[in-house]
């Protein structure tokens, strides 16, 4: 018999400490709540984290950065916007959001990152050269600007050849690195892979500040206006306006979003970022473990690491393929049953209704994604879990799956 663990392991759950307990009494006791000197000190420490001249705005989520990112490159109607079927919602919400059009690339069945090929297909396919060599869409005539790679699960995109193909066709590439906090490529971060960098800080990502996100860019011009954007269309520094030497005669130029982080949300961040390496560290521990439970399961498929860069292990994913013994919704069930949380991670969006309905896509579009899709379930992945917990999990699934 299987011998089932009395307590529920989460799919999920932060890391805080006294550190993050006493920094945000002390800024309740400051008097300055929301953004301000410890915002200001984690767009500091996190752009030095990356290195390499890159700078940070603090915004109040992943989705708020990736919605920034688009507006200060000047992405909008008339324009195409191509990234990842396979990816949280937002990524493409965004690019309806600034009135472009959302292209989806299938993912490479290694990694479940968006595949290169893939990318060159759907521009050879669908775009035709435009006057200023980006392409433009055969039937649509939009103009394709932005690629928009997910580092899936922590594993950055196979970056080299989609940077070659922005290249050689003229493309701006903003990384979606929600998943990417100490995330590298061949030696360089995520989030300075690109021109701009978009990450994401809500409750199960490897650095919480419960809701909460950073861009970051090298270029000056484009940061400030990232910050002018997130903060109404005002000037940066216009934080300081109730403070002693704030200006009371502020004036907007472009109309702007409320999207800017709270220094109580930054007082988590700031220990968050000091501990993520060591938290990532962990992570990696665990997948290890993970690796060696799951190898023997027959019909479970696992993502493989590429050995391209670091990994951050955000989630550890694996796929129930149809030759497995059950398939996901009653492995879902059964490990909830042996109290074992788990997520999906994710439904595709060209799987969406609204994706279906207002954009065109279809079932059978991307067959590697729903491949993945149809299988894929998250294990429980977060620092503070035991050795023990991810030998457990590996048992219930074998129990599951009849490996046992
Ligand atoms: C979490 C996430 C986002 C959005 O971040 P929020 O902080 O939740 O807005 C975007 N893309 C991916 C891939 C994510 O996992």
């Amino acid at each position: 018999m299987f011998d089932k663990r009395e307590d529920f392991l989460p799919f999920s759950k932060p890391s805080f400490d006294r550190l993050e307990e006493e920094e945000i009494i002390s800024c309740l006791r400051s008097g300055w709540i929301t953004t301000g000197p410890r915002c200001q000190a984690l767009e500091k420490a996190f752009a030095a984290k990356l290195g390499g001249g890159a700078r940070a705005v603090a915004v109040n989520s992943g989705t708020a950065a990736l919605h920034l990112a688009l507006l200060a490159l000047g992405v909008g109607p008339g324009q195409d916007v191509l990234t990842s079927s396979f990816t949280w919602v937002s990524t493409a919400n965004v690019i309806v959001h600034v009135g472009a059009g959302p292209v989806l690339a299938d993912i490479d069945p290694r990694t479940f990152n968006l595949d290169p090929a893939a990318v060159e297909r759907v521009i050879a396919e669908s775009y035709q050269p435009g006057p200023d060599g980006r392409p433009v869409h055969r039937t649509t005539g939009r103009t394709l600007t932005t690629l928009l790679p997910v580092h899936y699960a922590g594993q950055a995109c196979d970056m080299a050849p989609l940077l070659e193909l922005a290249r050689a066709h003229r493309l701006d590439v903003v990384e979606d690195a929600a998943h990417a906090v100490g995330t590298t490529y061949q030696g360089v971060p995520a989030g300075r892979l690109g021109r701009v960098g978009c990450f994401s800080f809500y409750a199960n990502k490897n650095l919480t500040t419960g809701e909460g996100g950073m861009v970051t860019a090298e270029e000056e011009a484009l940061i400030d206006r990232v910050r002018m954007f997130s903060l109404h269309g005002l000037d940066k520094g216009a934080w300081k306006r109730y403070a002693k030497d704030g200006q009371w005669y502020q004036v907007i130029h472009e109309p702007g979003f409320k999207y800017n982080l709270t220094d109580i949300a930054a007082s988590l961040g700031l220990h968050q970022l000091a501990k993520v390496e060591g938290f990532n560290v962990r992570r990696r521990e665990l997948a290890a473990i993970y690796d060696q439970e799951l190898a023997k399961i027959p019909g479970l498929r696992l993502s493989q690491d590429l050995g391209l860069g670091v990994h951050a292990r955000h989630l550890y994913p694996i796929v129930v393929t149809p030759a497995a013994a059950q398939d996901r919704a009653a492995v879902i069930r059964g490990l909830g049953e042996l109290n074992v949380g788990t997520g999906v991670h994710y439904v595709p969006v060209h799987l969406h209704p609204y994706y279906q309905e207002a954009h065109g896509f279809r079932e059978g579009d991307f067959p590697e994604t729903e491949a993945v899709y149809q299988g894929e379930i998250s294990l429980p992945l977060f620092p503070t879990m035991s050795d023990d917990d991810a030998r457990y999990v590996g048992r219930a699934l074998a129990h599951l799956l009849g490996a046992a």
